[in-house]
């Protein structure tokens, strides 16, 4: 026997027919002697239209009141399922972030779980009863609605898992679990049986949206093993765990890729100390994340290049920001490239192997596709390509580590 979360996701509940196949899941997991909590998203699409009311509503607004709004989804959700269960004979009862509750600090629309009580929970699963609890959502000290961000319900999922003390934390999803790359590009593509938390974070923040990336850095750091599985068949999904839990480590698990990139380059920089700080301290004042960043070495100690990465809906405030500091930085032009795209082979077994990075380079230098600009760490490497070229770039690598299908 073992304790569980299960998380249903929008798709998972997207109906009152996947509702009450939701439950019979449920039924069926308690049945065979587990000991189950449940977290539920809103029905798919329903908190786009809530949120779409807001702004209708008005395009500025206080987010406190945003927050009211868009929590209602689970509401509807977790009642449905209760009401779902009941009907198959099944205890259950619905929970509100702020009946447990589920406490956060006050950075409405994007708030971050401080801490969960577990024991009243517990209380009602030791008695048999199966709590039916809203994602998404929580409560400030003052007593105010929070919610955690789009797809935020994978968040409470694992923090409520981690306050439990549960084995393990189901996220129920319209994929079958985590694959090598985006099977859509990639028909090779495998499922991927475990993956570490590590290799997880990187896929994830890298434009794998399968978990939301809070909710794997809460399991890395509460040790909660989490198993990404689709509510739509039997089949199991992939174990998101510690490295210690994988005997056979790939080399590279997975490659990642985002389009949402975009390359900036400063011309002629002058080749002095400040600078860099100028450039990227003005950008982060205006609140803009730089991902990849090169510097060249000047020849003559005079002048340099500086090229680095924003997201790309950020590129034209990027821009605007640098435009303004032309004359104290001194650089002579600014280049934008928006048709760029980032690849990222990805694997903890690249701490002990070498040659990793050279077989990346080999594979897309065969296939004719520069490299704009490299950036690694300990258990990845990135390279920036033109946009054209991702999905050749995807399936070569893929090939060329030995990940494709037989
Ligand atoms: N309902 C929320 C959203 O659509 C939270 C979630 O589904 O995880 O973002
Ligand atoms: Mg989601």
């Amino acid at each position: 026997m073992a304790r569980l979360v299960l998380k249903f996701g929008g798709t998972s509940v997207g109906d009152v027919d996947r509702i009450k196949a939701a439950a019979q899941r449920v039924k069926r997991i308690r049945d065979a002697g587990n000991s189950v909590a449940v977290v539920v998203s809103a029905m798919s699409g329903a908190t786009n239209q809530l949120d779409k009311w807001v702004r209708d509503t008005a395009r500025i607004h206080d987010p406190r009141e945003y927050d009211v709004v868009a929590s209602t989804g689970e509401q509807v959700t977790i009642g449905l399922l209760a009401i779902a269960l009941q009907d198959i004979g099944v205890p259950a009862r619905s929970w509100m972030g702020w009946q447990i509750p589920v406490r956060t600090n006050d950075a409405h629309a994007s708030a971050r779980i401080l801490d969960i009580r577990g024991d009243t929970l517990l209380r009602h699963m030791e008695q048999g009863e199966v709590p039916v609890i809203a994602g998404f959502q929580g409560v400030t000290q003052a007593g105010r609605v929070t919610t955690l961000g789009r797809g935020g319900s994978d968040t409470t999922a694992v923090a409520i898992a981690a306050a439990i003390k549960a084995d393990r934390c189901d996220i129920y999803t319209d994929v079958d679990g985590v694959y090598t790359t985006d099977p859509r590009i990639v028909a090779k593509a495998r499922k991927l049986d475990k993956i570490t938390y590590e290799e997880m974070l990187e896929m994830a923040s890298l434009g794998a949206k399968v978990l939301q990336t809070r909710s794997v850095e809460m399991a890395m750091n509460h040790r909660v093993r989490v198993q990404v599985l689709s509510s739509f068949n039997d089949a199991p999904g992939t174990l998101v765990v510690d490295e210690d839990e994988i005997v056979e480590k790939e080399i590279v698990s997975g490659i990642a890729y985002s389009r949402d990139e975009a390359k900036i380059t400063l011309r002629k920089v002058p080749d002095r100390p400040g600078v860099a700080a100028t450039v990227f301290g003005k950008l982060a004042e205006a609140d803009i994340n730089v991902d990849m960043i090169v510097q060249n070495t000047s020849q003559d100690s005079t002048y340099t290049d500086i090229t680095f990465t924003v997201k790309r809906t950020d590129s034209d405030r990027a821009l605007m920001v640098l435009q303004s500091v032309k004359s104290a930085v001194g650089f002579a032009e600014l280049d934008s490239d928006p048709r760029v795209a980032k690849v990222s082979v990805i694997g903890v077994g690249m701490r002990s192997h070498a040659g990793v990075a050279q077989r990346m380079f080999a594979a897309l230098g065969s296939r004719g596709i520069n490299i704009q600009v490299i950036s690694t760490s300990e258990i990845k490497v990135s390279v920036l390509i033109d946009e054209e070229y991702t999905e050749l770039a995807l399936r070569s690598l893929h090939s060329a580590y030995g990940l494709d299908a037989a």
